[in-house]
């Protein structure tokens, strides 16, 4: 599918303006303002999408409370709403190579890994939860025999979901496959600089019969869009993908208004555990820089901090060097490209401040460090690995969420747990040893949603992902997604 002369063709092709998506209409900001978008290929222009307004956001909660409580869509039977699903999942399929370039266009991601990452893994995510939900059944609760106690499980209500840039069609439809499914209707705010994708999906939506006002997505800035659906009274459900701090403002947002439930996914500083014993050290530390350097390091689930067992450290340090010294950077359109572009300026610069700061600490930048092809107006940086990091620098402590990698060397296994486990997060973990006994312990121990052991990344539709400590609460992906957006209700019956 990764036909070059097809990229080329779509890699210069205008893009029209966006519109929000709103009661199946699309619609300017309320007020005409636009927002630029800029490729981080190139640093132009791509094309403008509306900065939305807050009137804009309680249009679309508005559209998706009437849609929710007449039950267009709630209240059509599971198997009806399948069919919808199905044929939304088969239209964006049909698009997916130019869903692909315009998502690496916008956001900057590799073609290899977005083609995949991105519409394919939307497809694969609309078709799951569309099979799924017409195979729930509720419950007869094991009560006395004088009494008939039923389990509904019944559609949550509306919406909100906020989603990030690095992977907006997979992040995306990890919210939306299964509150679709359920009978939800959602109102959906893009990043800033990943909007395309979603709002083209959006509108493949409403092309497969899904009715007006159940999928509504409104661009524009965080503390505005964002904001309002927060605050919203009528957003029952919150779901959401990014940083802490915004994170936190929605909790806050929620206890200010109608306490709507709150699902945190905000991302790691995952520790990737290298002992010794590890069965193949240069195997380890091939698959230890793709899981940093892929996408630049712009993946929640980031192995970002390397933890290796000191009697071994020089070794495996040159190993990966090796390894992300072969890995290609630059234009994310060549399917040949392992890392793309960084996703902003703004991102850019935060990446290297970091670096910076670790240079200033008399930290060693092994390889890397710098912003690179800077000729294409692009942002791009080098892989970028720093040894003699101490677990408490803030290289080691924040998400930089870029292609840097602390390295930070220990001695025994109690150490190793204790720096990964030092620091507020919990999502992504990784332990890489032969021994069966040490790797169950680390698993055991190891405050993280997911713990790879001799690899790192796997990960399957079929397998939850969520965090734990400051990474956040509740699960993506798997039937557990379900628990957000289906609500029990039971019955109780004298008989
Ligand atoms: P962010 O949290 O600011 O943005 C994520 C989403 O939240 C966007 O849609 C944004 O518009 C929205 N938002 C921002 N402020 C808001 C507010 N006050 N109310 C409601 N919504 C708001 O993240 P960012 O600025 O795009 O990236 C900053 C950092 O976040 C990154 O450096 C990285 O550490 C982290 N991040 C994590 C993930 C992840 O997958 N966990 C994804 C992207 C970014």
């Amino acid at each position: 599918m990764l036909d070059q002369s097809r990229i080329d063709a779509l890699r210069d092709a205008p893009v029209a303006a966006g519109a929000h998506i709103i009661d199946g209409e699309s619609r300017p900001a309320s007020d005409g303002a636009t927002m630029e978008v800029i490729s981080p290929l190139d640093g132009a222009v791509l094309t403008t999408v509306p900065k939305g307004t807050a009137t804009d956001a309680e249009a679309a909660i508005a559209s998706a409370r009437a849609a929710f409580d007449d039950g267009r869509w709630s209240g059509l039977a599971p198997a009806a709403r399948k069919k919808v699903l199905l044929k939304w999942a088969d239209l964006i399929e049909a698009e997916a190579l130019e869903l692909a370039v315009l998502g690496v266009r916008d956001n900057g991601t590799e073609i290899g890994m977005a083609l995949k990452a991105e519409p394919l893994t939307a497809v694969a995510n609309i078709r799951y939860y569309a099979e799924a939900i017409d195979k729930l059944y509720g419950e007869i609760a094991p009560t006395a025999p004088d009494a008939l106690g039923l389990v509904h499980r019944e559609p949550a209500g509306v919406v909100g979901a906020i989603v990030p840039w690095n992977f907006p069609l997979m992040i995306g439809t990890w919210k939306l496959g299964p509150a679709l499914a359920a009978g939800c209707s959602v109102v959906l705010k893009p990043a800033e600089t990943a909007s395309l994708t979603l709002l083209r999906i959006a509108e493949l939506a409403l092309d497969a019969g899904l009715p007006p006002g159940v999928l509504n997505v409104v661009t524009g800035e965080g503390h505005v869009v964002g904001a309002a659906i927060a605050e919203s009274m009528d957003i029952d459900v919150l779901v959401f993908t990014g940083s802490g701090p915004t994170g936190r403002r929605l909790l806050e947002a929620s206890a200010k208004s109608n306490m709507k439930r709150v699902y945190l996914e905000l991302g790691g500083k995952s520790p990737n555990v290298v002992f010794a014993d590890a069965p193949d050290l240069a195997e380890a530390a091939k698959v230890s820089a793709a899981g940093i350097f892929r996408n630049s390091g712009q993946v929640c689930v980031a192995g970002s901090r390397l933890l290796v067992e000191r009697s071994i450290h020089d070794e495996f340090v040159d190993l990966l060097a090796e390894a992300a010294r072969k890995m290609k950077v630059g234009d994310p359109l060549d399917p040949t490209t392992n890392a793309g572009a960084v996703n902003s300026q703004r991102q850019l610069d935060q990446n290297l401040a970091f670096v910076d700061e670790a240079r200033a600490q008399g930290r060693e930048i092994r390889i890397g460090g710098s912003r690179i092809l800077e000729e294409t107006g692009g942002y791009y940086m080098a892989p970028t690995i720093v040894t003699g990091v101490a677990p408490t620098d803030r290289l080691a402590q924040q998400e930089i969420f870029g292609p840097v990698l602390a390295v930070i060397p220990f001695d025994t296994e109690e150490e190793a747990l204790r720096i990964a486990n030092g620091t507020d997060y919990g999502l992504a973990a990784a332990v890489w040893t032969a021994n069966l006994s040490r790797a169950h312990r680390m698993i055991r121990k190891i405050k993280a949603g997911v713990v790879h052991v001799n690899t790192y990344g796997g990960a399957d539709l079929t397998v939850p992902l969520g965090g734990v400590k400051q990474s956040g609460n509740g699960h993506d992906k798997s039937l557990h997604a379900f628990d957000k957006y289906l609500d029990l209700k039971t019955a109780w019956i004298k008989l």
